[in-house]
């Protein structure tokens, strides 16, 4: 049964396992980071809300002519909404994407001085700014540690017995506890480029899976 080699494991030890598989995953992967191209916390922002349910490939194609348009956050706020689509309109969902990133620009001048902050609460304190893009720009922009909990991480998180959560943000919680902070932000990279190669939704490779030995879950997918 799955977890029967890990059901009288103590937070410590998921800790170390974790950081073991960290390390492992590390060495595989040691160029793992963001996709998304982006110069500044607005265009992160930017890309991330352009992101949702589009390949990192395709939003990175659209932002290099999107920020020689738009540079500062009052250009996007102030943007004709039609001509706002028709320069996203290649992006699936461009229309509440358009209307998302005006009016999340709209609230920063109001309620930030036209600047992106750099704090969770404020983040997500704007409408249209979820928890995932929030810690995507504080750890990637900021360099403030987050755990990005996508697609990837929730999944492997699950499989790998470091939380039973299906809620984002509990599993979230449950990865702060076991991992130092200073390794929050790159495990998301290291899940996401892990996830993509072996540890595939729905079938996972087990059978090639560097962190195998660690994982309650191996060949049982
Ligand atoms: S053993 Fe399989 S399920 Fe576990 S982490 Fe590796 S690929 Fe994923």
């Amino acid at each position: 049964m799955m977890m029967k080699d890990f059901d009288k494991e103590s937070i410590t030890e998921r800790a170390e396992r974790l950081d073991t598989a960290c390390t492992t995953l590390s060495e595989n992967y040691p160029n793992a980071r963001l996709k998304l191209r982006f110069e500044s916390p607005l265009q992160l922002l930017i890309a991330s809300i352009l992101a949702a349910q589009c390949r990192d490939e395709r939003v990175n194609e659209v932002t290099l002519e999107l920020f020689s348009k738009y540079r500062t956050v009052a250009d996007f706020a102030n943007a004709e909404m039609e001509r706002l689509q028709e320069d996203i309109a290649s992006i699936p969902l461009f229309r509440r994407k358009a209307a998302t990133i005006r009016s999340c620009c709209q609230t920063l001048i109001e309620d930030h001085g036209g600047e992106v902050p750099s704090d969770l609460n404020a983040l997500t304190a704007v409408k249209g700014i979820g928890r995932k893009t929030a810690n995507m720009v504080l750890g990637n922009a900021f360099g403030i540690p987050a755990i990005i909990v996508d697609t990837h991480v929730l999944r492997i998180a699950n499989r790998l017995g470091l939380s039973q959560e299906s809620d984002r943000d509990k599993v979230e919680q449950d990865l702060m506890r076991l991992l130092p902070k200073e390794r929050w932000t790159r495990l998301g990279h290291l899940f996401a480029e892990f996830g993509r190669e072996i540890c595939k939704a729905p079938k996972a490779k087990c059978l090639v899976c560097p962190i195998g030995r660690l994982c309650p879950s191996h060949k049982i997918l």
